[in-house]
């Protein structure tokens, strides 16, 4: 359907998680809206993840307010098609306005008219107010270390699907959040060699004393944070729901097999170096982990609910040999590495919002996504209001808060209006 001299109020750009949460709060506000998604509903779920990949938070966690996942224990962990399944199923519980495969191809402000001129795929589109909805994950990020032309197959974690699709030989994971240290499992688990470069990194307990982590840091209020701890803003956190949901242990992952080295460096003459932080980058993690211990005992000291001890939560295995006697460079082709995974995260796409709302690093401007350019915002951004911002359950909070926003400037609007009519 062509989509050329429409005109409408609110256009959202993105129908991931976060477009749906916009959409949901925009019909409830009675805002005329659409949705624009140059894919499918939730794509990034369906296609842009490896094969195994569970959601890291819980069923009963990971969701909507206002939807359960049907027919799955709500303690388990639901797979990458389960949840872009739960989006498809809850955009269809409000009729969400979403037209799928729909490129916005530029987003430019109108002079001498409110609004934006918004070139799409299928046509020009007319909006007052345009939410960016694209999420954190954009575009995956590869350090340039190693060069291109280096004899050794390199993906970024976004490519990486299953062992199988990878040439055969040893492979060194860079990058230890939550997607390097399950890949390099699975990879370690099907009877690879695995090397993987440990950076500073969080390690939250799975579970304890009873509950997920996902409910400690709810109880202790860590999800409504307003900004990351100085020093720590990127710090990337290592937790996973494979497996049923184990707690992420370095240890237990080099006595499994893996060998870890610390921060990856430099590249030359087919030696890629490591940094010599191993030791404190594992230790820094566990510190982050027994400080939870720690606050969820003094929560528990402090209200008197009813949680079973579990002093065993704080033994910690011996420490291997590569952290005692760290690994600070490998020669890719006699270690017998063939790939290595660039666990490294994503940055933003904004080369299609022409606006003027960008730092001089190219961040957007905005509070709670409400951007410095009017009638411009931002939803599923790490920290947009809080730490929960650019998960499942935060974005639904924070889209709450700019459809209240977008509805208010229209009675604004609205009372301008009827004052000049009179
Ligand atoms: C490996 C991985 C695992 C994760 N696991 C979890 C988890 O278990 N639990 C959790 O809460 N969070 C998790 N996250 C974080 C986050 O929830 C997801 O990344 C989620 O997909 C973000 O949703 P979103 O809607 O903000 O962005 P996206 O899912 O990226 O959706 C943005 C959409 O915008 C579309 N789009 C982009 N540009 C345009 C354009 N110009 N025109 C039209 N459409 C466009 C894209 O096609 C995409 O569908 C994970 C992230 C990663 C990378």
């Amino acid at each position: 359907m062509s989509l050329d001299q429409i005109v409408i109020d609110t256009l959202v750009v993105g129908a991931g998680q976060a477009g749906i949460a916009m959409s949901e709060h925009l019909t409830q506000q009675g805002v005329p809206h659409i949705v624009l998604e140059r894919d499918r509903i939730a794509e990034r779920w369906r296609s842009g993840r490896w094969d195994s990949l569970v959601a890291n938070g819980p069923a009963w966690h990971d969701r909507f307010p206002n939807l359960e996942f049907n027919g799955l224990d709500p303690n388990t962990f639901a797979c990458k098609d389960r949840v872009a399944d739960y989006f498809e199923d809850y955009a269809k519980t409000f009729e969400a306005p979403i037209h799928v495969g729909v490129e916005v191809l530029s987003v430019e402000r109108n002079q001498g008219k409110p609004g934006f001129a918004v070139q799409t795929s299928n046509g020009l589109v007319q909006a007052e107010r345009v939410v960016v909805a694209t999420g954190a994950f954009q575009r995956p990020v590869v350090p340039p270390i190693v060069p291109q032309d280096a004899r050794v197959t390199q993906i970024h974690s976004a490519d990486y699907r299953n062992p199988q699709q990878l040439p055969p030989g040893g492979v060194l994971v860079i990058g230890a959040g939550s997607s390097g240290v399950q890949i390099a499992d699975e990879l370690q688990r099907a009877g690879r060699q695995v090397h993987l470069s440990v950076g500073p990194h969080e390690r939250p307990p799975r579970s304890y004393r009873d509950r997920d982590f996902c409910w400690w840091l709810g109880v202790l209020g860590e999800w409504d944070k307003a900004a990351p701890p100085l020093g720590r803003e990127h710090v990337t956190i290592a937790v996973s729901g494979a497996h049923g949901g184990e707690t992420i242990d370095f240890r237990r992952l080099a006595h499994q097999g893996i060998v870890l080295v610390g921060l990856t460096k430099s590249f030359d003459n087919g030696r890629v170096h490591f940094h010599k932080d191993l030791a404190t980058n594992v230790e820094r993690g566990d510190d982050s982990y027994l400080a939870l211990l720690d606050a969820a005992d003094a929560y528990v000291a402090r209200t008197g609910v009813d949680l079973p001890e579990e002093p065993s939560a704080r033994e910690m295995l011996p420490d291997p040999e590569c952290i005692v006697r760290p690994i600070l460079s490998l020669d890719l082709a006699e270690s017998g590495i063939s790939t290595i995974i660039w666990a490294t995260g994503y940055a933003t796409d904004y080369g299609w919002l022409h606006v003027d709302t960008f730092d001089d690093k190219g961040k957007p401007q905005h509070q709670r996504g409400v951007s410095s350019e009017p009638g411009i915002y931002f939803l599923g951004l790490p920290w947009l209001s809080r730490r929960g911002s650019s998960f499942i359950w935060g974005v639904w909070h924070d889209a709450k808060y700019i459809a209240d926003h977008i509805a208010t400037q229209r009675k604004y609007l609205a009372y301008r209006k009827t004052v000049q009519g009179q």
